[in-house]
């Protein structure tokens, strides 16, 4: 497959169009199958808004802002540019959705960011700053919003928002590559390009959600921007490749980032309020303690209460632990 030759808004539209399809597909699957369907939360009319929000901010404005900026923008200035989508989220999620970050989560952020421009510096290209690189910022800005308006809708199923984010932002880069005149791809690269969207794209998106349910948009982004280091890592491995410099720099930090997220401990009295709600849950995370007629291990999806509780225990920014904290906890 010549991806080289396939103008980019097509591919990317292919690209939405497979997650949205191939996670379609996986509802109709269940359906048939009368199974899974219960364990998530639908979406209901509030979290519309949310929705269409994340994908006018990164499904429609981010892709159009990156595609007029990349064309004056060496290639080395835009792929340093674009590992700032973490450093947005979590200044969005710090600062506007007020997401607890406490001192070893800010640590672990600012190495796995440090890393990540250690990985994308190529020190023999060409560089420069030019509205282009501030175009790529504001497309990372873009992105910080739509994962931080997803995280708000995280408690919801994953594969519905996925699949109604893929087709919607399918479609309007496909309308948008009509308008531009672009030649659609050959038939073999479209099937590719859906394929490839459905397996990998959407599966990551739809466990980005996951991570950003259990802890908040500005650790799950950190995280994911570890992958690319991991893929590095595995590539030498096997095939027994020497890592450049820049990778050796980048793998210490990367790690001791990491180490700060999964040691991070976070305990103190908190009161949860009196509320009912609708999501997947399982009846020993803590927090759950109501009955079922049937007894119910597995995770399972219905409308409950919560009464007012006040208590202490080592907890992450998750679906039940949104609390506002005083700076600097
Ligand atoms: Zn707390
Ligand atoms: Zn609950
Ligand atoms: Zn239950
Ligand atoms: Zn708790
Ligand atoms: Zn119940
Ligand atoms: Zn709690």
């Amino acid at each position: 497959m010549l991806l080289g030759e396939v103008a980019p808004i097509p591919l990317a539209a292919f690209l939405y169009l497979g997650s949205g399809i191939g996670l379609l597909g996986v509802k109709l699957f269940q359906r048939i199958n009368q199974q899974g369907l219960d364990s998530e939360a639908q979406i209901k009319k509030p979290d519309y808004l949310w929705l269409a929000g994340a994908i006018i901010a990164g499904g429609i404005a981010a892709p159009i802002t990156l595609l007029f900026s990349l064309q004056n923008t060496p290639a080395a200035t835009s792929s340093l540019l674009l590992s700032f989508e973490g450093v947005s989220t979590t200044l969005i999620a710090f600062f506007a959705f007020k997401e607890s970050i406490g001192r070893r989560a800010w640590r672990a952020i600012v190495l796995i960011t440090l890393a990540s421009v250690f990985l994308s510096v190529n020190p023999n290209a060409e560089w420069g700053f030019s509205l282009g690189a501030l175009g790529i910022i504001a497309a990372c800005i873009l992105w910080g919003i739509d994962n931080n308006l997803t995280r708000n809708i995280s408690a919801k199923d994953p594969i519905t928002i996925v699949t109604i984010k893929g087709l919607g932002a399918g479609s309007f880069s496909l309308g948008m590559a009509m308008i531009l005149g672009n030649k659609l791809p050959a038939w073999e690269v479209v099937l590719g390009a859906l394929i490839l969207g459905s397996l990998s794209y959407g599966a990551s998106i739809v466990l980005f959600i996951h991570a950003m349910r259990g802890i908040g948009a500005a650790r799950t982004s950190a995280l994911f921007s570890s992958a690319p280091l991991a893929g590095m890592t595995l590539s030498f491995l096997l095939f027994r490749e020497l890592p450049s410099w820049m990778f050796l720099i980048a793998f210490p930090l990367m790690v001791a980032g990491t180490l700060f997220l999964v040691s991070e401990e976070h305990e103190h009295d908190h009161v949860h309020e009196m509320t009912i709600h609708e999501h997947a849950h399982i009846h020993d995370d803590g927090h759950h303690e109501h009955d079922h007629e049937d007894e119910r291990a597995k995770k399972h999806c219905h409308i409950h209460k919560h009464d007012e509780l006040i208590h202490t225990h080592h907890h992450m920014p998750d679906l039940y632990h949104r609390h506002v904290h005083p700076s600097g906890s």
